[in-house]
């Protein structure tokens, strides 16, 4: 029957069935469908089964003996079968019956107790469906896991830097659609470096963890990050700001600062917070987090412990204070430093040397004067190189002149806290040949006040090279009477703000003639600062003061302006001038 066996071939492909003829294909199929590592179900439309595949029964822990064929699936919604289901299951199937209506494959991920099935649906003709699943728990964990890892601190398990910016544009669009204000809180763990420093890092980073945990209680609704470091945000989203940016930082420093316990012993955490607000204080995350961070920094300049709101203007000056600060670092290798002299001069013998002060030639802003500079050089310790180049300046200035008078140089406290001064002013002397004693070093109490112990061994081998020692700036001070009898100064300098006083008010005049009284008594030269008029001056020397210094007898100028007087014949441009000699 070569026709009807033909005839049948056709058919057989025109229905797409791959079985060969003889086979008990529904055995077959069956033993196929059990093999599959996937559930897959025949269903009618309203639930009641028609098939599971072995696979299916087991990811639904289904006894086919027991099984009750005809619960459709509100029934087993009713019965509670689904209670397990993190989705609702009849806003999955209304989902589902829309979708098949169309003749789409419906595809899904549904969570049913600690399982995540991902389901593909197939609407067969007439009255079936066709389930196909998978649990893929394990895959969406590990993506999950990846995904937690990319957006989270792992040290703290809050937010990280990308996460806190996503969340940080968001919502400043929200509040921008809403007409809302919201803020942004910029919080440091204050002296957290030192913690890290002593104890070491395992009980800075055990600190951390507390004070995030702390952060997440009490956030509220606000949203916290970790940006690294012990730097954390906070974005307040409540509308009435700033009052609700405050009370949260109040929240903060009442709950998550104080006392933390670690391995190492209690820890008392202090908090500083900045704070800027949207729309006010910028419309963007760069604008706000920057402010946010410029109220920081004054908080931890006022005080710590404290929360500060950006202020244009007190954050203006504190950035400009930071940019000249990190110029600093700069000036001395760019040679942008430069001495100008003011002569001291003796009743008797005319002008007996210059003291060196220091100018900044910086190159936006013109000459500085060192009230403008020098706490920021302390600040950042770059006084101590910057002390070395004044120091190893001015004697190579003075080794030139032709008459041997004396230069002073101011020195920093902090010149006398870090590396050794003595031998740095031993190896400049050595260095340019300048005889220690027309070296004189201008110090204040400030020096003595700070290690008293360190300051006074290092000025005891200072005065042993044979180089002078003043005391700056004399009775300004709590207690420089106390240390003029702890150290063999060899000059005291009498600060200008009482020899602008003279003869104006007759109690400073009493303490000039108090301190010049004193220095006669004790031997010491005595040089009034400050002298502008020739008022002061006979007032000065009516009280057998001998020497001053002050405007009245010349300005700090370039040493050029002093030629005459120097006695600097045929001087050398600086950059020639030898090293040693
Ligand atoms: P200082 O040691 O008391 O220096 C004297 C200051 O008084 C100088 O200010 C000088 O220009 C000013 N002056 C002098 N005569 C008169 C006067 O008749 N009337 C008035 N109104 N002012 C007068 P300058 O140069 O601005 O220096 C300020 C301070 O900066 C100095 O006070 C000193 O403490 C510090 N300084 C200057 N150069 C250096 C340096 O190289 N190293 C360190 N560490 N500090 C320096
Ligand atoms: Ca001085
Ligand atoms: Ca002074």
């Amino acid at each position: 029957m070569p026709h009807r066996a033909a005839k049948k071939q056709v058919e057989r492909r025109k229905s797409g069935r791959r079985i060969a003829d003889g086979t008990d294909y529904q055995q077959a199929l069956e033993t196929a469908l059990d093999n599959l590592p996937l559930g897959v179900a025949l269903l009618r439309m309203d639930g009641r089964p028609v098939f599971f595949n072995e696979h299916f029964c087991k990811m639904y822990d289904i006894d086919t003996d027991i099984f009750d064929w005809q619960m459709t699936f509100d029934e087993m919604i009713d019965k509670g079968h689904m209670e397990d289901w993190k989705q609702d299951p009849r806003e999955y199937f209304e989902d589902l019956y829309k979708t098949l209506a169309k003749n789409n494959d419906f595809k899904a991920e549904i969570e049913i107790g600690d399982r995540i099935i991902a389901i593909h649906n197939v609407r067969l003709k007439d009255d079936l469906m066709l389930s196909t699943q998978a649990d893929v728990t394990e895959r969406v964990r590990a993506e999950r896991r990846v995904a937690h890892m990319a957006r989270h601190d792992p040290l703290t398990d809050l937010p990280n830097r990308v996460a806190f910016i996503e969340k940080f544009v968001t919502a400043i669009e929200e509040a921008r659609a809403k007409h809302q204000k919201l803020a942004v809180l910029s919080i440091d763990l204050d002296r957290f470096k030192d913690v890290n420093d002593i104890f070491g890092h395992s009980t800075g980073d055990m600190l951390l963890q507390t004070v995030a945990n702390r952060f997440r209680d009490f956030a509220g609704n606000s949203f916290p990050a970790r940006l690294g470091g012990d730097e954390f945000c906070l974005i307040s989203t409540a509308n009435n700001q700033p009052e609700a940016g405050a009370a949260l930082a109040a929240k903060l420093f009442e709950n998550a600062a104080g006392e933390i316990e670690t391995e190492r012993g209690t820890l008392m955490v202090g908090l500083s917070i900045g704070m800027a607000i949207f729309p006010d204080d910028g419309d963007n995350v760069t604008t706000l987090l920057a402010n946010a961070d410029a109220a920081l920094y004054r908080a931890k300049e006022e005080g710590r412990g404290v929360m500060r709101s950006f202020s244009p203007e007190a954050d203006a000056r504190i950035r400009e204070q930071r940019t000249l600060q990190s110029d600093l670092r700069q000036a001395l290798k760019r040679g942008e430093f430069t001495l100008h002299y003011q002569p001291q001069s003796d009743v008797e013998n005319g002008i007996t040397g210059f003291e060196a002060l220091l100018r900044w030639q910086h190159p936006g802003r013109g000459m500085l004067l060192p009230g403008s500079f020098i706490s920021l050089a302390e600040e950042n310790g770059i006084i101590v190189e910057i002390g070395k180049w004044v120091l190893r300046e001015a004697c190579l200035e003075a080794k030139t002149w032709n008459k041997p008078l004396a230069v002073a140089v101011n020195l920093s406290p902090v010149q006398f806290r870090y590396g050794d001064l003595a031998q740095t002013i031993h190896e400049v002397l050595l260095e340019t040949g300048l005889a220690p004693n027309r070296l004189e070093v201008e110090i204040t109490e400030g020096v003595l006040v700070s290690d008293f112990a360190r300051a006074l061994a290092q000025l005891r081998r200072i005065k042993n090279l044979g180089v002078h020692i003043a005391m700056d700036d004399f009775g300004i001070g709590y207690s420089s009477l106390s240390y003029l009898q702890a150290f063999p100064f060899d000059t005291l300098k009498i600060d200008r703000s009482f020899t602008n006083k003279l003869g104006k008010d007759t109690h400073t005049d009493e303490i000039v003639r108090a301190v010049i009284g004193l220095g006669r008594g004790l031997k010491l030269p005595v040089v009034a600062e400050g002298v502008e008029t020739s008022e002061q001056l006979e007032f000065l020397a009516r009280e057998q003061c001998k020497a001053v210094q002050g405007y009245l007898v010349g300005r700090p100028a370039p040493i050029a302006d002093y030629a005459d007087i120097v006695g600097a014949v045929n001087k050398a441009p600086k950059s020639k001038r030898a090293v040693h000699g």
